[in-house]
């Protein structure tokens, strides 16, 4: 199962293991099931702390439990075989059962410990889903921490039937005690924060309680975290609060054109992003969303930053980096229908739809790449364009048309994604010349129709944004307003990509520094500093 460089790098990380953990194996006689056994005894041949055994018993067939043998009740459970994506998760999680210490802060493994109560949790992933390792590992996390959570990661392509009786249509899914608890990418924190009661204002409490900034940058994505990089190194204190760190590149499969770099995958090059801003002292804030902009009363002063948990954060200057995010569709039956057949990643959810009929909304580079992506997974490809031709590339569009198993529709104006109350069963559009309505029977629908800038909570703020809702910067990174730069996707640049998102927070947060040693704060101000806030 494993071939000898895996099992070399694995006999390397099992080096750690502190005490001794068990494989327990439930099998059948199934190819998968042959496979598994094979994997957890090639996995017990790499160290004498792992043993394994396939007396299980566990409901899913074959499915193998990690426990820690000092105490049985801190175990996590695969579902299927956890290759690809998730084969990193399965690493961790034996480290983990073997008391080897997760790379997370003592405030999380304090809370995940000191949750009360019985979290039996499922979770669906498919091995292409690259937001699905985050979760994977949170609950395993967890599990292994806490004897009153256990985790059942399965991998749905192993399980169909069970995943087409649970109507899972995208992934990651998350269950609670049998119940749906959530659906996309989640963090330990998040997933507390969704347990907890009083974790919203326990977290509140502790931001308001921190000192003003001089460079808050709002964003997490490559622009923010290279501001923050280029502030943090002049010596100034820096924070960055972030809905999600990396942003966009999380969602991002492979990566081929940051200059210096032939090839990366995006969650690899979001933990390099992270492990460069975590060599500075950069207050890095989580799962933090900015809900209201209110810019400095006077020049020098100290502008707010209001987050969605009521929490005020105070910074002598911005950089605003929220980036963007998928743009929707705005239909009947969108939102409805949403992770039940309506998707916006396919790497992450084309293999739930194997064999089906899916189509893809959008005919512009994403919309044409996730059409050639999906044609290899699913049974039929309807792509859908508005204009009356396709815009992607001349090559993507040469590619697409060497499938026999895609229909390309264009002047076609989508009005509704059509569902039965439980999943999509297709969609109706408007042919835009000659008005006649038709329905195209689907069992997914891939929405691809670009990105919207996350600026809604700048309205009224009273920074001036373009039409589209972009951020209006000049050539210096400078918004219209004294002190606040912004950069990356959410502002006018042209062409949204991570070079130029990281080249432009670099400049942001230049000017930031810029700013800050030109401008002199006021007294009352500088005192808030210790007097160090003035021209540096
Ligand atoms: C599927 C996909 C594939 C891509 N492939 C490539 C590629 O191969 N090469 C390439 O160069 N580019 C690629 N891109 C584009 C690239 O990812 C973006 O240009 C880049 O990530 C923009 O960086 P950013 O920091 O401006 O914004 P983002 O990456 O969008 O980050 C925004 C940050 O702001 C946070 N945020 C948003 N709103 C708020 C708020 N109200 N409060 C607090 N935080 C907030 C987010 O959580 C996130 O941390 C791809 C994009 C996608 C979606």
């Amino acid at each position: 199962m494993l071939d000898d460089n895996m099992k070399q790098q694995l006999g390397q990380y099992l080096a750690n293991l502190r005490e001794p953990i068990e494989l327990v194996g439930s099998l059948g006689d199934d190819e998968t099931s042959a496979k598994t056994r094979e994997l957890l005894e090639d996995i017990a041949a790499l160290h004498d702390m792992v043993s394994a055994r396939f007396d299980g018993t566990a409901d899913h067939v074959p499915s193998f439990e990690i426990v820690r043998v000092s105490d049985t009740s801190r175990s996590a459970s695969f579902a299927g075989l956890p290759s690809g994506h998730e084969f990193t998760s399965l690493v961790l999680a034996l480290l983990w059962a073997g008391g080897h210490p997760p790379k997370v802060s003592d405030e999380l493994l304090e809370q995940i410990r000191g949750l009360d109560g019985e979290y039996k949790f499922e979770m669906y992933f498919s091995l292409s889903c690259q937001n699905c390792p985050d979760v994977v590992q949170a609950l395993s996390l967890m599990a292994l921490n806490n004897s009153g959570i256990s985790a059942t990661l399965i991998e749905g392509g192993a399980f169909q039937e069970e995943v087409e009786a649970r109507k899972v249509m995208a992934v990651p899914a998350i269950y609670l005690n049998g119940a749906p608890f959530a659906n996309g990418r989640m963090s330990a924190e998040e997933i507390l924060a969704k347990l907890d009661d009083g974790a919203e204002e326990k977290a509140a409490a502790k931001l308001n309680a921190r000192k003003p900034y001089e460079v808050l940058i709002i964003g997490g994505g490559p622009a923010g975290a290279a501001a923050a990089i280029y502030t943090a190194r002049k010596g100034f204190r820096t924070g960055i609060a972030a809905e999600r760190f990396g942003g966009q590149v999380a969602d991002t499969l492979g990566i081929e054109n940051l200059p210096s770099v032939p090839y990366t995958e995006g969650p690899k090059l979001v933990q390099q992003l992270e492990t460069h801003v975590g060599e500075y002292e950069i207050d890095v804030m989580k799962l933090q969303s900015a809900k209201a902009l209110r810019p400095a009363a006077q020049d020098g002063g100290m502008h707010e930053v209001e987050l969605a948990n009521g929490a005020l954060l105070k910074a002598r200057s911005l950089v605003l980096a929220p980036g963007a995010r998928w743009r929707q569709l705005g239909v009947p039956g969108e939102e409805e229908y949403r992770n039940k057949g309506v998707a916006y990643c396919p790497h992450c959810d084309g293999p739930l739809y194997k064999g089906k009929r899916v189509a893809v909304i959008g005919g512009g580079n994403s919309g044409v790449e996730a059409a050639i992506d999906l044609a290899n997974i699913v049974g039929h490809v309807t792509l859908i364009e508005y204009d009356s031709q396709l815009r992607a590339d001349a090559v993507l569009q040469r590619k697409l048309g060497s499938f026999a198993n895609v229909d390309v529709i264009t002047s076609a104006q989508t009005s509704e994604v059509t569902g039965n109350g439980e999943q999509v069963t297709g969609l109706v559009y408007a042919d835009r010349n000659s008005g006649e309505s038709h329905t195209v029977a689907l069992d997914g629908v891939f929405v691809q129709i670009g990105l919207v800038p996350n600026t809604e909570w700048l309205a009224g703020s009273g920074i001036e944004l373009s039409q589209h809702g972009e951020i209006v910067i000049d050539d210096h990174a400078a918004t219209s307003l004294p002190g606040i730069f912004a950069a990356g996707d959410a502002t006018t640049v042209p062409h949204k990509q991570i070079v130029i998102a990281m080249g432009e927070g670099s400049k942001a947060g230049l000017g930031a520094f810029d700013y800050l040693i030109r401008n002199e704060a006021p007294e009352e101000i500088a005192q808030e500093f210790g007097g160090q806030a003035a021209a540096a």
